[in-house]
Order: structure tokens, then C-alpha cells, then sequence
């Protein structure tokens, strides 16, 4: 068995961000999770984080370091947000806020974690972007833009310090069953489904796992990937 590594998951006090920690708990590595408010999950620590405050992220990864007792080897930035409206709709305020979120969130962390793996000389960064990123999604565009905008930042990362043995992903998910997915009318699960070439949601281990896989030893050689984890649906990107 793999040496435990220091793991925080940005937004792992639910959904996606808390199966991708229950993973690596279960897997024998040092968690932490971030959460904005409320207690953290049963059998996980957590650290207070507002992803879109720089003062806030420098300080939940100090609290982290000292909880895991040495810098952050892998970081999975999770957190994210929808504000779902037409394009002609869309206010400056709701793109800027996911884009803010989602993208420079996801950045303020990156930078974050960069510094004690450099140090290290090791370290996996993973980005949970979303298959509409490169496919595309009517009244997403907020979102889109900003899960795309993961892609160049992982492969700027990758080419940066891919040879100080840090590697730097990006999960894409398709339909995840969550409170979202369950709560959708039948007749509309049905065409999302018929989308889908598997013909049916992942469930949110299944991300966890892929997440798991590119932050291993095994995919060392892995890097400014984008790693779709939605049965089909968005092939050709
Ligand atoms: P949830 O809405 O269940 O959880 C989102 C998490 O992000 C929560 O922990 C939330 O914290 C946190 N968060 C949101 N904004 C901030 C912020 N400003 N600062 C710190 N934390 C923040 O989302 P999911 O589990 O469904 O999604 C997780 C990720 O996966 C997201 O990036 C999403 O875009 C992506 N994704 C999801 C899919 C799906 O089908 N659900 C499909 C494809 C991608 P709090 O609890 O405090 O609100």
C-alpha cells in the first residue's frame, strides 16, 4: 500500500467534494476538508474556507498544514457554484460570481498549494470541472466559461511545474446522482438519459474514484488532463 499522503478537498462538506474525501479517508491518507460553515462531516476534520477571499484560503491551508501535520500533497479543488440563466439574461454580477468562484477559487488554492509542493518536489493538483466545460450548455454559459477556463489552468500548471513531480488534472463529470439529479422531473431525467451512451448518472464515488486514480503514483506520467467521468456523453472533445 501507497504511504498516506496530506489531502484537502475544497468543499468536501458535501455532494461530490465529500465522496471524493470519504475516498481517500477510506483509502488510509490524512484528510482535511474545507467548509464554509456548519460543523464538518462525521469522521472528517474541516477548516473554515471561503474560496473567493485570498486571506481566507492562505488561512484554512495554514490551519490544514498544522492539522496534517506538513503541507497539502494533494489538493482537489471542488468547490463550485451554478447561477443558471439565458445569456441576454445574465447580469455582470452572476457571471462574475461563478467565474470567481469556480475559476479564481479554484486558482487562489492552486497558488496556495503550489508553494509547499514545490518544496516538496511532489505533489497532484485536480481540478473537478464538469463535461459542459468543452461541450457547451444553453443558459450555462457562466459556467461553462469558467469550467473550460479549469482546462488552460491545469495545462499551464502542468507545464510549469510538471518537472518538480507535481501533476495537474481535470476531472470533467457528467450527470452525478446528487440532491440536483433526484429532484429533476421524470420526463426530464429521461432525455438526459437518452443523451448519455452508458444510459445512466454516475454516482459520486465513481468520480472519487477517477480523482483517486490521477493523484496516485500510478499516473506519475499524467498531466494536463482532462479526465471525463460522464458514461459517454460528451466524447469528441
Ligand atoms: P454541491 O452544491 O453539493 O456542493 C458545492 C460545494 O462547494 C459545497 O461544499 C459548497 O460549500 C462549496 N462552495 C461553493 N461556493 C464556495 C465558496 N465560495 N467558497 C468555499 N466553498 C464553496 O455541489 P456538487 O457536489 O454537485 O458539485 C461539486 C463540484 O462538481 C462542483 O465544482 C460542480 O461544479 C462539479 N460538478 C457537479 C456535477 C453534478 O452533477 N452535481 C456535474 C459536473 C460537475 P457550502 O456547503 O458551504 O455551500
Amino acid at each position: 500500500m501507497a504511504d498516506p499522503r496530506n489531502v484537502l478537498v475544497t468543499g468536501g462538506n458535501r455532494g461530490i467534494g465529500l465522496a471524493i474525501a470519504r475516498a481517500f479517508a477510506e483509502a488510509g491518507d490524512n484528510v482535511v476538508i474545507t467548509n464554509r460553515s456548519g460543523d464538518a462531516p462525521e469522521g472528517l476534520r474541516g477548516v473554515k474556507c471561503e474560496v473567493t477571499d485570498t486571506a481566507s484560503v492562505d488561512a484554512a491551508f495554514a490551519e490544514a498544514e498544522e492539522l496534517l501535520g506538513g503541507p497539502v500533497e494533494v489538493l482537489v479543488a471542488n468547490a463550485g457554484i451554478t447561477r443558471d440563466t439565458l445569456l441576454m439574461r445574465m447580469s455582470d454580477e452572476e457571471f462574475d460570481s461563478v467565474i470567481d468562484t469556480n475559476l479564481a477559487g479554484a486558482f487562489r488554492c492552486a497558488r496556495r498549494a503550489s508553494k509547499g509542493m514545490i518544496r516538496l518536489r511532489k505533489g497532484r493538483i485536480v481540478f473537478i470541472s464538469s463535461v459542459v466545460g468543452l461541450y457547451g450548455s444553453p443558459g450555462q454559459t457562466n459556467y461553462a466559461a469558467s469550467k473550460a477556463g479549469l482546462v488552460g489552468l491545469a495545462r499551464s500548471i502542468s507545464r510549469e511545474l510538471g518537472g518538480r513531480g507535481i501533476t495537474a488534472n481535470v476531472v470533467a463529470p457528467g450527470f452525478i446522482e446528487t440532491d440536483m439529479t433526484a429532484e429533476l422531473p421524470e420526463d426530464r431525467k429521461k432525455a438526459y438519459l437518452a443523451t448519455i451512451p452508458a444510459g445512466r448518472f454516475a454516482t459520486p464515488a465513481e468520480v472519487a474514484a477517477a480523482v483517486r486514480f490521477v493523484s496516485s503514483d500510478d499516473a506519475a506520467y499524467i498531466t494536463g488532463a482532462v479526465i471525463p467521468v460522464d458514461g459517454g456523453l460528451g466524447m469528441g472533445h
